[in-house]
Formats: structure tokens, sequence, C-alpha cells
């Protein structure tokens, strides 16, 4: 039940997880499909649950559909979640249109772009995902921050496969840093606002309330 799953949530965050004294410092990724199934709806409220117990940070995974995120967010804030502390990660696979990408910010959440790095035609998880470059992404960012959401911005590499390591020929950890924070710059977002991005906002976020 949501009941026992918040149970087990609070329990990883306050005591540690599977069966070890680490204890987590976020609850996430909570992975979301499109539709959202009802299982995935039962694990969204025991998030709530334990997020307004706890005062931890959240991040959310959305399915892969525009509509996602929005109704994962009503979902936690009807279960009574803060959705000021919960990240919405993938929007760059997920929202493509401007217009709705800054209705979803009024919603609060941050808006992470963390497949920086990942640029191909075609997205075997959806083929109907025009997947952008990381010049697109950084344009994208560039609109949230002159439309005033500087401090909601995170982003991250989501490395999860080899190639993309620099032992394996990719760009590594530090692609951010080394490529992406300059490009930052030269798009318009200021030192100040890319500090914000990389260190104030996600440092924020990961403050226990
Ligand atoms: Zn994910």
């Amino acid at each position: 039940s949501a009941h026992q799953l918040t149970d087990i949530i609070v329990g990883e965050v306050l005591h540690g997880a599977d069966g070890t004294d680490i204890r987590c410092g976020v609850i996430g990724e909570i992975g979301t499909s499109w539709p959202i199934t009802e299982s995935e709806r039962k694990v969204l409220r025991a998030t709530a649950h334990a997020q307004a117990q706890l005062g931890c940070p959240v991040i959310i995974h959305p399915g892969r559909n525009p509509a996602a995120p929005a109704e994962s967010v009503r979902i936690l804030q009807e279960a009574g979640a803060d959705i000021g502390k919960t990240v919405m990660s993938h929007l760059d696979r997920t929202i493509f249109d401007n217009g709705e990408l800054l209705e979803f910010a009024k919603l609060g959440s941050y808006l992470e772009y963390d497949l920086f790095g990942t640029e191909m035609l075609n997205y075997s998880y959806n083929m109907e995902v025009d997947m952008p470059s990381d010049s697109q992404r950084i344009q994208t960012l560039a609109i949230l921050v002159k439309e005033g959401y500087e401090d909601k911005i995170v982003v991250a590499h989501d490395i999860h496969t080899k190639n993309r390591l620099t032992k394996y020929g990719g760009h590594g950890y530090s692609h951010i840093l080394k490529n992406i924070a300059p490009k930052m710059l030269m798009r318009g977002i200021s030192q100040h606002q890319v500090d914000k991005i990389l260190i104030d906002n996600p440092k924020r976020w990961l403050t226990f309330k």
C-alpha cells in the first residue's frame, strides 16, 4: 500500500537503505511512464507523504509525453508534496514547445536539463522525440533565465553508458564545467546566473527543510 511504501522510504532516509546504515539524501529518481500507471501513482503518493514528513528533496523522471511532468506534479501536490523542493528531470526530451515549457515552469518545480552530452538522431526510447543538441539546450535555458526562472534551473549529464566516460572516448563528467558553462556565458547567461544553476540551486534543493 502507499502507507507501507511511505514507511520504507522514510526508513531509508532516516536509518539507511537496503540493510545498510547509509541514509538516502534524496527520494528518487521516481520513475513514471506515460500514461502514468496505477502503481506509479501509488509510488508518487508515497513519495509525497514521505517528503511531507521529512522536508527532503525529491526528483521525478517523467513519462515521455509533454503532458507527463504536469500530471506528476498534480498527483504529488494532491498528496501534500512540496513542489518547490522537487526536481522534474529530463525536460530536454519531454517538452519541446516554449509556451508549454513556460506553462509548466509556473507550477514551481526545479526544471532539469540533464541530457547534456547526448546528441542523437534516433532516440531509441521514443523515435518521435527530436533530441535537442547541447546548443539547443542552452538556448532553452537562456529563454528560461530571461523569463525569470534562474533560481529554478538545474543541469546534469545523466551518464549511464560506458561510451560517455572519457576512458571509452566520451565527454566524461567535466563536460558541463568545461564546455557548457562557457557556452552559457556566450548566450547571455551571466556568471552570477551560471553560479546559481551550478551551485546555489542544487545546494538549496538538496538541503532538508
Ligand atoms: Zn531518469
